[in-house]
C-alpha cells in the first residue's frame, strides 16, 4: 500500500543526526523555529529544481537529491555564510519508496556532511519538483556581496570552470576520453563552503558560479557599475575540457556553460597576498563598464548569454 503524506514524512525525512544550537524546533509542528544570534544575519536562500528544465527523466534520485542541497549549499557559501539549516518542498508524481529512500539518501549526507538541519518542508503530489530552502549565517556587516567590487581589484576563481558543462555535453552524446570527472562534477557538485567562510573580510564582493562563469560574473560588474577584463590563458581549465574545446572549437563553453558551482570574487590588490585558499587570478576589474577578455593577442567584449526561463 503506498504511504499516506504524514507517514511518508515521518518514515524519511524526520531521521537525521545533525542539530544546530540554532534550531530550536524541527519537522513536526506548524513551524520551525530557529534562533539567531545578535550578532549575526541570517542568510536565506531559495533554488527549485524541475523536471525536464534543470535535470532529465529518470535521472539518479541520490545524485538528484545531492544536487538540490548542494546548488543551495552553493548560494550561501556565495554569501559567505555558514550553512546552518534547510526546508525541502517535494512535488513528486506518485510514492515511490525506492525512489525516495535514494533521494533522502543523497540529500542527508550532504546535510550531515555540512552540518546542516532539515527542519521543515512540504510534500505535495504533482510533476516533479525539488525546492530547497536554505539558512546560514554570517556576522553582522560582513556577507560578501555582488554590488562592492571596485576598479583595480584582481577577480579570482576557485576551481576550474566547463567541467560540468562537459558532464552536461557527455550526457547529451558527445564521446569524451575522460568523462569521469566532468560526469561527477556536473552530478555531484561541492558547494564551496569552506571558500565561503574563508573569504569573509578579504573579498569586496563574490558570487557562486550557477549560470556560467561570463554572465555570473556580468551581475557582479552591473551590480558594481564597473566592468572587467579576463585573461584566457589564466582560466582554470582541465585536460578534459581543453580535449572539448580543440575537438570541437566551442571554445567559449566554459565561459558559458553553468552548474560549476566555484566562487567567483574580487580582492583588492593590497589584500590578495592574504588569500590562503585554492583559487586562481582570472582577471581585473576596471572602471569601463562592460566584460572584456584577452584572448590571443586581442582584448575584445564578450557578450554572456545566460539561460533564461521564459526566454
Ligand atoms: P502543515 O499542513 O501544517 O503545513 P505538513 O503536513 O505539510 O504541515 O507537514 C508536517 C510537518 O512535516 C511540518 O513540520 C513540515 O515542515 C514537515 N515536512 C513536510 N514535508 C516535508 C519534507 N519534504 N521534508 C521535510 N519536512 C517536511
Ligand atoms: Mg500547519
Amino acid at each position: 500500500m503506498a504511504l499516506s503524506e504524514f507517514s511518508l514524512i515521518d518514515r524519511f525525512f524526520t531521521r537525521q543526526r545533525v542539530n544546530n544550537p540554532t534550531t530550536r524546533l524541527g519537522i513536526g509542528d506548524d513551524c520551525a523555529l530557529l534562533a539567531v544570534p545578535e550578532d549575526c544575519e541570517l542568510a536565506v536562500t531559495m533554488d527549485t529544481m524541475v523536471e525536464n528544465v534543470h535535470f532529465f527523466a529518470g535521472a539518479d534520485p541520490e545524485q538528484l537529491g545531492h544536487k538540490i542541497l548542494a546548488v543551495n549549499l552553493s548560494d550561501l557559501a556565495g554569501m559567505g555564510a555558514k550553512p546552518l539549516s534547510v526546508t525541502l518542498a517535494l512535488t513528486l508524481p506518485a510514492v515511490d519508496e525506492t525512489w525516495l529512500t535514494a533521494f533522502t539518501r543523497g540529500f542527508l549526507t550532504l546535510a550531515e556532511r555540512h552540518q546542516v538541519d532539515l527542519i521543515g518542508g512540504d510534500t505535495t503530489s504533482g510533476p516533479l519538483t525539488l525546492t530547497v530552502q536554505a539558512m546560514g549565517l554570517v556576522p553582522k556587516g560582513q556577507a560578501l556581496k555582488r554590488s562592492t567590487a571596485r576598479a583595480g581589484d584582481f577577480i579570482f576563481v576557485t576551481g576550474p570552470i566547463g567541467d560540468a558543462g562537459l558532464g552536461l555535453r557527455i550526457k547529451q552524446g558527445y564521446a569524451s576520453s575522460r568523462p569521469d570527472e566532468a560526469l561527477r562534477r556536473f552530478n555531484r557538485p561541492d558547494p564551496a563552503c569552506a571558500a565561503g567562510l574563508a573569504l569573509r573580510g578579504l573579498a569586496t564582493s563574490c558570487i557562486d558560479v550557477s549560470d556560467g562563469l561570463a554572465g555570473d560574473l556580468s551581475h557582479i560588474l552591473e551590480q558594481s557599475g564597473v566592468g572587467a577584463c579576463l585573461e584566457w590563458d589564466s582560466l582554470p581549465l582541465s585536460d578534459a575540457v581543453r580535449e572539448y574545446l580543440q575537438d570541437t572549437g566551442d571554445w567559449s563553453m566554459p565561459l558559458v556553460a553553468g552548474d560549476d558551482y566555484e566562487l567567483c570574487f574580487t580582492v583588492s590588490p593590497e589584500k590578495a597576498p592574504l588569500l590562503a585558499l585554492p583559487c586562481r587570478k582570472i582577471g581585473i576589474i576596471e572602471p569601463e563598464p562592460g566584460l572584456r577578455l584577452n584572448k590571443d593577442g586581442t582584448i575584445k567584449p564578450f557578450k554572456a548569454k545566460a539561460y533564461e526561463h521564459f526566454s
